[in-house]
Parts: structure tokens; sequence; C-alpha cells
């Protein structure tokens, strides 16, 4: 059964000035707004009580479930202001079958997708004051989740499902312009592996990624590269966002293999490059190739991709033994032209050819 949201709506907790203080320095995940929805699901009864209440903590019993085995899923995506002073959310069906994809593989129940992008329409509209201007890149970031709140110990899956969304605003990634991030490519530690999680948004891949992510701190990088868990040869992902490969006119991001999570961007990049005239390909990278063509110069770019920060250019490249600077250190012609083309579909300043943008 799909819930109907029942609106619960408390007075804003901040003024107008108060709000437009935060949004202009939003940054990423720091705020939330006023308002969160939450769904249960309870077995033998299924999805009931939606409600849109105010944002505040929750209550949850020392041995709830999620607190000891990790039943949790959750989702990213943004609603852009529109040029006509509207909202409108990009492509959140995609987000909500990922969800259900998630929520297959870790046992939980799926929520219904016209359930998730009502729980979303629903919050962003309630809370549209925290959309910020249209024009530049910011937005507000939605975090739909699902947690096991059924309290016991025991390993099995729960009895009792929590559906939540909540919403942060979120500044321009690069608020002084496109700068390259720099690269671990971790040899030791594997994200995810044949057979695994690696293609489900759920918070034990993230905090798998930790020990990684700080080793590449100690190497000066900002981000971790994750190899195949096999052959620890293959280019996989990075620790939050997807890669390309630009050679010349061709791009290439690595196959769906199951330990790759299935980015909406990269996706949308697929589409919006051959529509750009770029021919746009799934493949497999090895490591190796990708320092000797990035050494032979026929490799022109790297970039990686993602909902926050939509496109990164990739710099500097570390790994045991070596290190190399991608495209001189600059973020290269393709990169900022897709990205550019991909931000003008979002806020509306060009031709939703695909039906992408979902306006409230
Ligand atoms: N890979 C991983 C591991 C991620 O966490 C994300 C962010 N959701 C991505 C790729 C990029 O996915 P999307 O484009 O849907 O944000």
């Amino acid at each position: 059964m799909t819930p109907t949201i029942e609106l619960k709506p408390s007075a804003r907790p901040l003024s107008d000035a108060e709000r437009d203080a935060v949004l202009a320095n939003p940054g990423f995940g720091r705020h939330f707004t006023d308002h969160m929805v939450v769904i249960k699901w309870t077995e033998g009864r299924g999805w009931h009580d939606g409600q849109l209440v105010p944002y505040a903590p929750l209550s949850l019993d020392p041995a709830t479930m999620v607190l000891h085995y990790a039943q949790e899923i959750f989702e990213g995506l943004k609603a852009y202001r529109q040029p006509d002073g509207s909202v409108a959310t990009f492509r959140p069906e995609k987000n909500a079958r990922r969800f259900q994809a998630s929520a297959r593989r870790l046992g939980m129940p799926e929520l219904p997708v016209e359930t998730f992008i009502e729980a979303c329409d629903a919050l962003v509209k309630q809370d549209q004051g925290w959309v910020p201007a249209h024009g530049g890149e910011e937005s507000l970031y939605l975090r739909p989740f699902m947690i096991a709140t059924e309290v016991g110990l025991g390993v099995k899956p729960a009895g009792e499902y929590l559906f939540l969304v909540i919403a942060s605003p979120a500044g321009a990634y690069f608020p002084g312009g496109v700068q390259p991030v720099s690269i671990w490519v971790s040899e030791d530690h594997v994200r995810a592996v044949p057979g695994g999680m690696g293609d489900a948004k759920t918070g034990g891949n993230y905090a798998a990624s930790l020990l990684a992510q700080a080793e590449a701190a100690a190497e000066g990088c900002a981000q971790v590269c994750y190899l195949d868990a096999v052959e620890r040869k293959w280019v996989e992902e990075l620790g939050g966002m997807n890669l390309y490969f630009v050679y010349g006119d061709r791009i290439v991001t690595p196959s769906l293999t199951g330990s790759i999570l299935e980015g909406v961007t990269r996706d949308s990049l697929l589409t919006v490059a051959a529509d750009l005239g770029y021919t746009a390909e799934e493949g497999r990278i090895s490591i190796d190739q990708w320092q000797a063509d990035s050494e032979s110069g026929a490799l022109t770019e790297v970039f990686a991709c993602g909902t926050a920060a939509v496109i990164t250019p990739v710099g500097t490249v570390k790994r045991t033994g070596a290190a190399w600077q991608q495209s001189g250190g600059e973020p290269g012609p393709v990169t900022l032209k897709l990205r550019e083309a991909l931000l003008d579909i979002q806020r509306g300043t060009a031709e939703d050819k695909h039906g992408w943008m979902h306006e409230l």
C-alpha cells in the first residue's frame, strides 16, 4: 500500500534573516531544513503512517537493530531553483529505483517509486524557502534513508523500518572555480568485492572506506581510487564518485561489475556526452594503463562525477612507487564542457531533452 503523507508542519524555527544567513554560506551537509518526512514499515502491515513533521532527533532503543547490524540504506539527490522561480529535482526516479535495488540487497522492504518521489516532493514543497536562488551551482540536497528499527539482538532482517527524508542546503562545490582533486590509488584496501554490496548505497560501504581515506590523506591526497578486489588491477571508482577517462573525443567509464555503485551522474553523462558528439562508452581500464596512457598523452583528461560535485577534474594521481599529474594538473576542456552542459540542464538553462527534471 502506498501511504499518503500527512502534513504536520511546524512554525519555522529560524527567521527569514537567519535562514538567509545560512544560505549565504551553506557549505555541505552542515545545516538542515525545518521538516522531515517519516514513513513506517511493519511486517504484515507494509508502509504506513507517512508524515511530514518538524525536523527533530530520533529516539531509539539501544538495542535497535540498525545500531548493531547496519541494516541501513540511503540516497542523495538535489533540488534546483529554476529560472522562473519554481523548483525541480534531477531524475528522482533513478534514485528511487536504486533505493529499491539497495533495499533488495540488504533484505529490506522496497519503497514504491511513487512514494519515494512523493516524500521528496512533500519535503521540498514545505521547505522551499531553503532552495537557493537560481543561477549558481547551489542546490538543496535531499537525503532519503531507511533504517531497521526493530528492537532486539540477533542477526536477521528486521520486522520494522523507518524511511526518512531530510534536506540540507548545498553551496557551490568549487566556490573559487573548478579545482582538480588529488587521488590516492589504494592497492591495499578494496571498497567492495564480487558478490558483496558495492552496488548498494549502504552505510557499511562508507565505513569500509574510512581507513583508506585516512591513508590517502596521509599521502596528501583528497580521494581514494579503488581497484577490483580480485586482481587488484582494474580501476573501479572513488569512495563517493564514479570515474571517466577522456581519450580525445572518446570518453570511457568503468563498466558496472557489481562492485561499483551505478551513479545517476555517470548514467546521465553517457547520454550528455553522446548529445555533444563524443563517443561515450563503458569499458575496463587497468591502473597500469591509466598511468601509461597518461604519460604518453593518449589519455587527455580524467574526471570524477557524482551528485555532490557534479564533475570534478582529477589532477595529481599517486600510487605506491609512482605519481603523475593528469592533464598537467589543470581542468581539461572536455571535463569543463560536460560539467556546464549537465549543470545547465539541472538549473533549467538548457533544454531538458530527456525529461530528467521533475517539477514539483
Ligand atoms: N559511487 C559512490 C560510491 C557513491 O557514493 C556515489 C554518490 N552517490 C557515486 C558513485 C555517484 O553517484 P551519483 O551520481 O548517483 O551521486
